[in-house]
């Protein structure tokens, strides 16, 4: 801290990232990145950007990318909005479509940032308690509040809510923004994205950094009603014209360009997930159903944060979270089958 510190900052509570550390061969499962490259596709399509045009401005509003998302997504240009990262996209959200006088409605057990934004913007929030086996109970959603969002699959747990769910909960909050965060929604989800020309209070997020494997390069959407977009644009426009640079827009034009390797990669995901859940399973350890490319479980037996600790002794890293309820768990990103393998032996060795 320091005098020259406004107020405002001394009391933000800023987001904890989880670790990125420099060692060499280490096998990193804590920040659900994917373990598979990006396509080689997009690879050029950044090195295709690495020359004189530099020095020019990015566009502005990114209409290529905007572009490429509206005809696979089958909406409108005026639906689409593209930030920094989905984090940047939910911030804009918080900040513009979120009524600050009432509380925005999140789950007990969500994505950590939901709470930092509430802080950032000054907006009041209300968590809703999970069921005991970790599912969202859509009636706990139906009370005043300045707006939704949850994630779907949700964070850590993993655990998917069925589109009949969330239509359940846009249908009882007609006059709130409800946001359905996808970042995870390719790992075997349905996306929301086919409701919102019937719900115009609905606004789904998504991001490239999971299943598109640019976590590095930060891209974020969101699809809604273009009123719920114009507020974004709105914020955007007051805040950073150019949140995309030319690397970003080419690679994240390529990225949705090249279907089968998302596909494929996709898939490769969602195999590793069946063998990891079984062969936790055969271990001893209680898994969620995931719907994600991470999978949160626990041991009868054994303390999470000292089962941390030693994979992390052996070189694997697996994000633990100190919290009320979940403080047992463990939340291990799907990696590569050699991942999955030197995880297994050494969680065998030390049960
Ligand atoms: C990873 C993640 C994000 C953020 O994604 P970025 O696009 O990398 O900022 C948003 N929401 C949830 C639930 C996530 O897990």
């Amino acid at each position: 801290m320091s005098r020259f510190w406004s107020p405002f900052v001394k009391d933000l509570v800023p987001y904890v990232p989880g670790e990125q550390p420099k060692l060499d061969n280490l096998i990193k499962l804590n920040t659900n990145e994917n373990p598979y490259g990006p396509s080689p596709r997009v690879i050029e399509a950044i090195e295709a950007q690495l020359g004189d045009s530099l020095r020019l401005y990015p566009a502005p509003n990114a209409d290529d990318l905007k572009s490429i998302i509206s005809r696979y997504y089958a909406v409108e240009p005026a639906q689409v909005f593209v930030g920094n990262g989905s984090d940047e996209v939910l911030a804009h959200v918080f900040h513009g479509l979120f009524q600050h006088a009432q509380p925005v409605l999140f789950p007990d057990i969500s994505y950590s940032f939901y709470p930092v934004y509430c802080g950032l913007y000054g907006i009041q929030s209300e968590t809703v308690s999970l069921a005991q086996d970790f599912t969202i109970r859509v009636e706990d959603y139906s009370r005043p509040n300045g707006g939704i969002i949850f994630p779907n699959p949700n964070a850590p747990t993993g655990i998917l809510l069925g589109l009949d769910k969330i239509e359940q909960i846009l249908q009882a909050n007609q006059n709130s923004v409800v946001v359905v965060d996808e970042a995870y929604v390719d790992f075997g989800g349905n996306t929301a994205i086919s409701l919102v020309n019937r719900y115009p209070n609905l606004l789904v997020t998504q991001t490239l950094s999971k299943s598109r494997s640019l976590a590095g390069l930060r891209v974020g959407l969101a699809v809604g009603h273009p009123d719920l977009i114009e507020a974004l644009e709105r914020i955007k426009n007051s805040f950073n014209s150019y949140p995309l640079d030319r690397l970003a827009i080419a690679g994240a034009v390529a990225a949705f360009e090249d279907e089968p390797y998302f596909q494929q990669t996709c898939a490769a995901v969602i195999d590793g997930r069946t063998a990891l859940v079984n062969a936790l399973e055969v271990l001893g350890f209680e898994v969620l159903p995931s719907a994600a490319n991470f999978v949160f479980v626990r041991h009868p037996e054994k303390d999470a944060a000292e089962v941390a600790l030693a994979l992390r002794e052996q070189r694997i890293i697996v994000r633990h979270f100190k919290l009320p309820r979940i403080d047992q768990f463990l939340r291990i990103t799907v990696g590569t089958d050699q991942h999955i393998q030197a995880l297994i032996k050494a969680l065998g060795s030390l049960l």
